[in-house]
C-alpha cells in the first residue's frame, strides 16, 4: 500500500467523472484551450462538462493515516524523548531526501538542465527514494506536464483550484480527465532510456520498504540504541510527511503568494519562506519562466539573500567533475523577460536594473517610438 501514496490517476475512474454540462464563461478558457490542443472534443457554444471529483477513499485514508502519525511523531520529538543523535538523524533525512527531489527529482530528470555523472546520479537516486515520493519516472512525468500545461485542467495541482487542491488535495481526487488525456502527449523517452530510473520504476514497491520505511528506522535502532517504536514515528513517518509538505508548498504556497518580478501573468510566484525550506525552489515565477535554467531561481548559492543551496550542491557536484553542461539564462534573457512581463518588484530589489530604468525626458533608454512621439507631441 504504501507505494501508492502518491499514485496518481485511476484512468478508468475518470469517465464517470462528467457530470452534467452548464453554461459558464468561466470554463470558456479550458474550453478554448482543449481546442487549440487537439483533443477532438466538439461542443455547444457556451457549455462545458464540469469535473467534479471523486474522493479516492484508500488514498485519502492514507494521506490522513500519515498526517495524524506525522503529529505523533513530532510529539516525541518535542516532548524529547528521543536520543540527540535520532534528531541529528531526522534533520540529516530531511537534507539529503531534499537534494534527491530539488538536484534529482526536479532539475535534473524533470527539466534536464544539467547533466551528472553515474556516481551522481546514483546518489541522487538514493537520496530521492528514500524521500519515498514515487518513482522518480512518475515524479519527472508529473511534473512535466505541470510546467506545460500550468495552471489549466490539464495540470494535475492546478493552483486555480485553490490552496488545498494543490497542496495534497489532487493525490486523493481522482484526476480531472484532461490531466489523463495530456500526460500520454508528454515525451518521456529520455527517462524511459535510462536504465537506472527504469530499475527503480520496475522495484519501487520493494524500493519503498526497504529504503523509506526500514533503513531510516534501523539506523537509530542499531547504532544508538534508539527505541524502536520511537524511531519509526520519528525518522519514518515525521520526516516522511515533512518532506512531503515541503514539497507540496511549492505547489500552493510558491503558486500564490509573493512577487512576480518575471511574468506577472502567470501564477507561480516568488517566495522566500518556501525558498529556505525547499532549498532553492521558492523562486517559483522565474522557474516558470526559465525551466531550464538549473538554478530554478536567478541567484543561487551558500550565501545571504540568494537562499539557493541546491545550486551551490550542484555547483560543488560540478566542481569535481560530477555535474556538467549546467544549462541557465543570461542577464539579457532576464533582463528582457523583467522589462516585458514583470510586475515591477525586480526593478525596486535589482541595483543593475536601476541604472537602465526610465527617469524622465532625455532617458537613453527611452522607447525609440515613444521618443519619436514625445518630440511631435511637444508643444
Ligand atoms: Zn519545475
Ligand atoms: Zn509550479
Amino acid at each position: 500500500m504504501a507505494p501508492e501514496i502518491m499514485q496518481p490517476s485511476n484512468q478508468s475512474q475518470n469517465d464517470k467523472n462528467i457530470i452534467h454540462r452548464v453554461s459558464t464563461n468561466k470554463l470558456d478558457d479550458n474550453h478554448n484551450y482543449n481546442h487549440a490542443n487537439g483533443n477532438g472534443k466538439v461542443e455547444a457554444e457556451n457549455s462545458h462538462e464540469v469535473f467534479k471529483p471523486k474522493i479516492r477513499w484508500p488514498d485519502f485514508i492514507v494521506q490522513l493515516s500519515l498526517h495524524i502519525g506525522f503529529l505523533y511523531g513530532l510529539y516525541y520529538l518535542i516532548a524529547l524523548k528521543a536520543k540527540f543523535y535520532t534528531y541529528i538523524w531526522f534533520f540529516v533525512l530531511i537534507y539529503v531526501t531534499g537534494l534527491g527531489i530539488t538536484a534529482g527529482a526536479h532539475r535534473l530528470w524533470s527539466h534536464r538542465s544539467y547533466k551528472a555523472k553515474l556516481p551522481l546520479r546514483v546518489l541522487l537516486l538514493i537520496f530521492f527514494t528514500i524521500a519515498g515520493q514515487r518513482d522518480a519516472y512518475t515524479w519527472a512525468h508529473d511534473h512535466r506536464i505541470h510546467h506545460k500545461y500550468s495552471e489549466t485542467d490539464s495540470d494535475p495541482h492546478n493552483a486555480k483550484r485553490g490552496f488545498f487542491f494543490a497542496h495534497v488535495g489532487w493525490l486523493f481526487l481522482t484526476p480531472h480527465p484532461d490531466v489523463v488525456e495530456k500526460r500520454k502527449s508528454i515525451d518521456m523517452r529520455d527517462l524511459q532510456a535510462d536504465p537506472l530510473l527504469m530499475w527503480q520504476k520496475k522495484y519501487y514497491p520493494p524500493l519503498f520498504a526497504l529504503l523509506v520505511i526500514f533503513f531510516p528506522t534501523i539506523v537509530p535502532y542499531y547504532f544508538w540504541n534508539e527505541d524502536l517504536w520511537i524511531s519509526f514515528w520519528t525518522a519514518f513517518v515525521c520526516r516522511f510527511v515533512t518532506v512531503l509538505n515541503i514539497a507540496f508548498f511549492v505547489n500552493s504556497v510558491a503558486h500564490m503568494y509573493g512577487t512576480k518580478p518575471y511574468d506577472k501573468k502567470i501564477m507561480p510566484v516568488e517566495n522566500l519562506a518556501v525558498a529556505i525550506t525547499a532549498m532553492g525552489e521558492g523562486w517559483h515565477n522565474y522557474h516558470h519562466v526559465f525551466p531550464y535554467d538549473y538554478k530554478t531561481g536567478e541567484f543561487g548559492g551558500w550565501q545571504g539573500y540568494k537562499f539557493n543551496i541546491t545550486t551551490a550542491h550542484i555547483d560543488f557536484f560540478a566542481k569535481i567533475g560530477w555535474a556538467y553542461d549546467r544549462k541557465y539564462a543570461s542577464a539579457e534573457m532576464i533582463a528582457r523577460k523583467v522589462a516585458k512581463s514583470g510586475d515591477g518588484s525586480h526593478f525596486l530589489s535589482h541595483e543593475e536594473a536601476h541604472k537602465t530604468s526610465i527617469y524622465g525626458y532625455g532617458d537613453k533608454d527611452l522607447e525609440i517610438e515613444d521618443a519619436k512621439a514625445l518630440e511631435n507631441l511637444k508643444e
